[in-house]
Parts: C-alpha cells; sequence; structure tokens
C-alpha cells in the first residue's frame, strides 16, 4: 500500500487536524491552499532560487571513509549541517515564509526548544522584513543563550514560556495561544512534521529536498539512486521526513529512525517515544505520545533540545507502526560517544540530535556490501558546553 498522507490527513489511523475553533479559518485556508501554492511556477522558482543562493544547496553527499572503514560498510553523510543557520531547519522556513507572503500574512509566530527554529524562523523574517515573535520556555531560554542573542540580533521578539516544564511543549501551547488571538494577520511556522493537518506534510514537503538530492547525488556517486539504509534522528521528524520521502514506497530502502532514551528507555528520563508512546492527540494532531493513563502529558528528556518532545510526527508514528520504518533508541552518553567518535574519524562536530543518528550504527546490522546514508542534520556550535563537560570529564 502506498504511504502517503490522504485527504483529511491522515497517515493510516495517525494524523488529522484536531483544533479549536478559532482557528478553523486559518487551517481550513491552509489546507484549501498549500498544494497549489507549491505547486505555482513562481513559487517554486523563489523557493529554488533561495535554496541555491541563500542557504547553499545542494548540500554534500560525502563519503565518510575512515567513518566507513570502521564500521565495515559504506556510509555517505548527507551535509545539511552545511546549510545557512547550521541545519536542515532553514528548508522549511523558507518554504513557509514564502507561502505565508501568498496568503498575504505580514507577522510570523514561532516555537522553538534549542532555539535551532526560532534562529531559521527569525532569519527568514529577516530577509523577508516581516514581524517576528518567538515562544521559548523559560528554561530553555537559559540554557541556550547564544540562539536567544542570535534570535534578537536578527530582530525577533524572544517571548518565555512559563508554563509547565518551560520547555518546548510549554512554548508550543503558547504559540497556539498567541494564534487564537491573532487569527487574521498571523502566519504560524511549525518546525517539525507535527501539529495539525496540513502542517506535518507541508513540512514533510519542504524537506524533502534533502532526498530528492540524494537520489541523483548517490546515483552519481554509486551508479544505483537508492541506498540500502538510510538513517535519521527524530524529535518531531522533520529531517527523517525529508530524508525518507523519496524512498517512503521503496521498500528495498531499509528507513531507520533514532530515537532519544535520555537515561535509559526506562529510566523515567527519556524521550523515546515510539516505545513509550500511547495513541492520543497532542498540538492538534493523533500521534504516539508519551502520557500517563489519564492522558497528561509525561514530561520527556533528552540531553539534546531538538529530541526532546513528548510527541512524534504523524508520519512516524505510521511508518513505526506499519514496519516500515525500524527505531533505534539512543542515550545521552551513548549520543556524546558518536559526536566525539564522528569528529575525531572525520573532522566534523556534530549537532547532539545527529550523534543519535550516529550512535545507530552501532546497534544495526547489515551486510559489508550496504550503502548507508545518515542525515547528518545538525552542526555542534550550539552543544559545545555539553561536549566541554565531556572533554572534563573524560580527560580529554
Ligand atoms: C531540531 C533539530 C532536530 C530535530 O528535529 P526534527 O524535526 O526531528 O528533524 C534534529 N537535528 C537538528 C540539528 C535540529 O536542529
Amino acid at each position: 500500500m502506498e504511504i502517503a498522507v490522504d485527504e483529511r490527513g491522515y497517515y493510516g489511523e495517525f494524523g488529522g487536524a484536531f483544533i479549536p475553533e478559532m482557528l478553523y479559518p486559518n487551517v481550513e485556508e491552509l489546507k484549501r491552499r498549500y498544494l497549489s501554492i507549491m505547486e505555482e511556477p513562481d513559487f517554486q522558482r523563489r523557493f529554488r532560487q533561495l535554496l541555491r543562493d541563500y542557504v547553499g544547496r545542494p548540500s554534500p553527499l560525502y563519503l565518510a571513509e575512515r567513518l566507513s572503514n570502521h564500521y565495515g560498510a559504506t556510509i555517505y553523510l548527507k551535509r545539511e549541517d552545511l546549510n545557512h543557520t547550521g541545519a536542515h531547519k532553514i528548508n522549511n522556513t523558507i518554504g513557509q515564509i514564502l507561502l505565508a507572503q501568498k496568503l498575504g500574512k505580514t507577522r510570523i509566530i514561532a516555537e522553538t526548544g534549542a532555539g535551532q527554529h526560532g534562529v531559521a524562523t527569525a532569519t527568514v523574517c529577516a530577509l523577508m522584513g516581516l514581524q517576528c515573535i518567538v515562544y521559548m520556555g523559560a528554561v530553555d531560554i537559559q540554557r541556550q543563550a547564544p540562539n536567544v542573542a542570535r534570535m534578537r540580533m536578527l530582530g525577533a521578539e524572544v517571548r518565555p514560556a512559563t508554563s509547565g516544564s518551560q520547555t518546548l511543549k510549554d512554548a508550543t501551547n503558547e504559540a497556539i495561544r498567541d494564534w487564537i488571538n491573532h487569527p487574521e494577520e498571523t502566519h504560524y511556522i511549525i518546525g517539525s512534521v507535527v501539529g495539525p493537518h496540513p502542517y506535518p506534510d507541508m513540512v514533510a514537503r519542504f524537506q524533502s529536498v534533502i532526498s530528492e538530492e540524494m537520489k541523483w547525488q548517490l546515483l552519481e556517486h554509486t551508479g544505483n539512486s537508492d541506498p540500502d539504509l538510510v538513517i535519521a534522528c527524530v524529535g518531531g521528524g522533520s529531517n527523517a521526513a525529508g530524508a525518507f520521502y523519496h524512498y517512503l514506497n521503496t521498500p528495498a530502502v531499509r528507513l531507520v529512525a533514532v530515537e532519544a532514551a535520555g537515561k535509559g528507555i526506562h529510566s523515567g528520563h527519556s524521550a523515546a517515544t515510539s516505545v513509550l508512546g500511547t495513541k492520543g492527540v497532542i498540538h492538534g494532531s493523533r500521534t504516539l505520545l508519551m502520557q500517563t493513563d489519564d492522558g497528561q502529558i509525561i514530561e520527556p528528556y533528552s540531553i539534546s533540545a531538538g529530541l526532546d518532545y513528548p510527541g512524534i510526527g504523524p508520519m512516524h508514528a505510521h511508518l513505526i507502526k506499519t514496519g516500515r520504518a525500524e527505531a533505534v533508541s539512543i542515550t545521552d552518553d551513548e549520543a556524546l560517544n558518536a559526536a566525539f567518535s564522528l569528529t575525531r574519524t572525520e573532522g566534523i562536530i556534530p549537532a547532539l540530535e545527529t550523534a543519535h543518528a550516529l550512535a545507530a550504527l552501532d546497534k544495526l546490522s547489515f551486510k559489508k556490501t550496504d550503502i548507508m546514508v545518515v542525515c547528518l542534520s545538525g552542526r555542534g556550535d550550539k552543544d559545545l558546553a555539553a561536549y566541554i563537560e565531556y572533554l572534563d570529564s573524560h580527560g580529554l
């Protein structure tokens, strides 16, 4: 059966649009118009031009020879870390800002955890001269000072979310509240393949440029556009959705979704949604989420702020539940080790989120002849504090 979203926004039993009545006009308009706008030649020309000249695409597909020798297979890295602002997130914010302009919106809001999506959103707002308000948990504002400074320098207003655990989920709640209060002029740029339909599909389409490029790049490198495995980390799941997109209906390509096990899957400090999650509704879509028996959200935990989310996008819930994708859970320590391992075999410092995907190489079974692509979702500059702590505690 083909894997694609249906008209009501469902992937199998996951997805949909569960929203307050006040947001109906906005979400309906988006749903009605996103595909036709994205198909307009003028939109495509602008989108492609900015991806090339502003973001720096295509991102390289790099054959990591020393890493390949270490694991005894062929490993390519899809270098999203080389994009402007340092991660894949800019692919989506470029797409959504162009869409917001087509919808005549003048005010942009966003939520952010580590601040990467906030920076990517503030960046495109500066580029287009639009007002930008970013909601961020008060705890994350403390933890991620450099990204807060970047957003302010870019002209965005960073508003603290002070409810709950004061992290990403609370920032998302605040952003939704803002949208309800200012629906006319505001577009909400969601940062991952989560939220009510059409966001998961729309964001996946903007990020699908990742696997679109992988196909022709692999063909050039190996003579075959299909790898044996594609590996990506999953917070909400947008870099994974982009890396999987053009292989979803090619069953011979194994898709590996890597999530954060924090201090251990069953430690009570984890974000391993595919293992611990049950069906429920969060932020407008029906998906897998970490909740108590009576439906209270369980606070997620991961060393990496980008994977520290209690849910998972509906596409990934579907892929994992149907067996199309394999889920792997990686602890903080395993991710830290993988970050140092990549840095010292290839001279590339990855983001902590990305390090989870790399650590999965130790957990998977594969053949010597296998060709794998790891989506290198972002660079590690923002994570230097955690890396310095590791250096000091390991006497490196
Ligand atoms: C935000 C982020 C992620 C997690 O988000 P997804 O939507 O799951 O891709 C992963 N890697 C990096 C570098 C990020 O900034």
